[in-house]
């Protein structure tokens, strides 16, 4: 076994890596070896990265949109080369399969493509004459520092999700990848800055709550963008508000996919397929509620869905051909396991069990094989809490208002998805369901990068989404400007306000 990498920070333009600090092991999730030790910063590791970020922000901030963009517009060339070895960076430490984590990497570029348009999203609206001769017009300009906290679930995608329309809009970041999954931010930090990013400009310090919280209370750093559980959003939310930052905190989520009685079954239940188990279910928008409108509805998919998810091909994700690699920890593994224990005594049907799946050469892996129950209830814990990993459950309603009242009453609301053919049932879905991320026939509805991604009520924290136009309003400061120029020079003082 080779000794475990240190892991460096990345400040003003270098890798740096921390002497004395606490550490933190990074594992690859298929073999459950150790491969990384990483720092965990202090707050004078996060002031000095907050610093490095100050220092580059005058100049960045009157850097024109145009030139900001040609950075950007180099940084997708890299990706697009480069993305097989994200890809690979990816799956070593966070497990999922490589044509996966291609595709988180393919979404992340669309947010730079996105981005690289930020001379046009950036003008202002102008009025000629709102008095007589005065002019209007408004501006946004760039906040300062700005900080991204983010989770593991999405290591390279989640940041890309923030940092380019930050960036763009003429803000310094500092990321704090999470501490699960921290190299593939460092990749991005070196080719950004091989796309031409001033030093100072893209910084990432690794850490965790005492990093997080010296981000929260540092008061050169002007706003949060979060991405993890929902304590720890909520907390977020209300730590940086506290401390006068613009917070943006998304949190988890408990996705539902509705199947109506006229619902293509094959199709929906290739749907659930993979919304529930891609990515071992470690997905913000992976659906793990599967509501079936009638008894009928659920026992033909029950019977479709059983005997694929018993058989899901689980390995290593560098395997070619995997439906899902292994869970992030041990730990983590554990946890989902004790859902399914405690779903088995809450009375739900366990239809497939995956508890005690092996995957031959990867014993000491974190894996846990596919699971699936019916007959569960909305009083149960299985039901009400956030599991994330590889466990669907199947719930039998007797109509669409009763599967409408079950995702309405849910403390989430994320992404949901109806699968009908009826029309003017997915008309009355669209207004009346309270989820922020909606699907007619689509079970995950990630909005894509030129819209912007985000939940309802316990799913986010702040007034804005992420991403797309939203992103670009809470990376900015509107200003308005009322200009006149005084006809006094060619006509002499004027005594009165004007009321004509
Ligand atoms: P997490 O909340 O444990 O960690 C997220 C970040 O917060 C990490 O950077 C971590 O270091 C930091 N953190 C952890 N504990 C902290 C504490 N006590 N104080 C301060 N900071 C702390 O989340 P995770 O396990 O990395 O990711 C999975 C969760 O993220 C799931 O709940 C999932 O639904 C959610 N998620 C949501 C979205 C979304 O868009 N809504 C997207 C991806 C993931």
């Amino acid at each position: 076994m080779l000794a475990p990498v240190v892991i460096p920070h990345y400040i003003a333009g270098e890798r740096t890596a921390a002497g004395d600090a606490r550490t933190t092991a990074v594992y690859n999730p298929a073999t459950g070896e150790q491969t990384g030790r990483l720092p965990l910063a202090t707050a004078a590791e996060v002031d000095a990265a907050v610093r490095a970020a100050r220092a580059a922000f005058p100049a960045w901030s009157v850097t024109p949109p145009l030139k900001r963009a040609r950075v950007l517009f180099k940084l997708r060339e890299i990706l697009e080369q480069r993305a097989g070895e994200l890809a690979a960076a990816i799956t070593a430490e966070h497990g999922k399969t490589h044509s996966d984590a291609l595709g988180e990497v393919q979404r992340g570029i669309e947010v730079v493509e996105f981005a690289c348009g930020i001379p046009q999203l950036l003008k202002g609206e102008v009025t000629e004459n709102v008095g007589s001769a005065v002019d209007s017009h408004s501006l946004r300009q760039p906040l300062g520092v700005v900080a991204g906290i983010t989770p593991f679930n999405f290591p390279a995608m989640v940041p890309l999700w923030m940092f380019p329309i930050a960036i763009a809009c003429g803000n310094c970041f500092v990321l704090k990848p999470s501490e699960r999954d921290p190299s593939p931010s460092l990749l991005l930090a070196d080719w950004l800055a091989e796309a031409g990013l001033p030093p100072g400009v893209f910084n990432v310090v690794h850490g965790d709550k005492a990093a997080v919280d010296a981000i929260l209370a540092h008061p050169d750093i002007a706003a949060v963008s979060f991405v993890g559980s929902t304590p720890i959003a909520r907390y977020i939310y209300a730590t940086g508000c506290a401390a006068g930052k613009r917070v943006q905190a998304l949190g988890g989520a408990k996705n539902h996919m509705i199947v109506m009685p006229d619902a293509d079954l094959d199709q929906a239940a290739d749907a659930l397929l993979g919304a529930g188990y891609g990515s071992a279910g470690e997905r913000c928008m992976a659906i793990s509620v599967a509501v079936a409108v009638g008894d009928e509805t659920a026992d033909k998919l029950a019977a479709r869905l059983a005997p694929r998810v018993a058989a899901l091909k689980i390995g290593r994700g560098d395997l070619e051909g995997m439906d899902m690699g292994p869970l992030i920890t041990g730990a983590h593994r554990d946890k989902v396991r004790g859902y399914v224990d405690l779903g088995v005594e809450e009375g739900a049907e366990l239809v497939v069990d995956g508890r005690g799946h092996r995957v031959a050469g990867c014993e000491d892996g974190f894996f846990l094989g596919g699971c699936l129950f019916d007959h569960v209830r909305p009083d149960m814990r299985i039901y009400r809490e956030e599991i994330f990993g590889p466990v669907l459950s199947l719930m039998r309603v007797g109509s669409y208002d009763e599967a409408l009242a079950l995702v309405n009453a849910h403390e989430y609301g994320n992404g949901v998805a109806l699968f009908t053919r009826d029309g003017d049932a997915a008309r009355d879905f669209v207004q009346r369901v309270q989820v922020g991320m909606v699907g007619i026939n689509v079970p995950i509805p990630v909005p894509m990068a030129f819209h912007s991604f985000g939940g309802w009520k316990a799913s986010l924290f702040g007034d804005h989404h992420v991403y797309g136009p939203e992103g670009v309003r809470f990376y900015t400061r509107l200003k308005t400007v009322t200009t006149r120029w005084p006809t006094s020079i060619r006509a002499g003082a004027q005594f009165v306000m004007p009321h004509t």
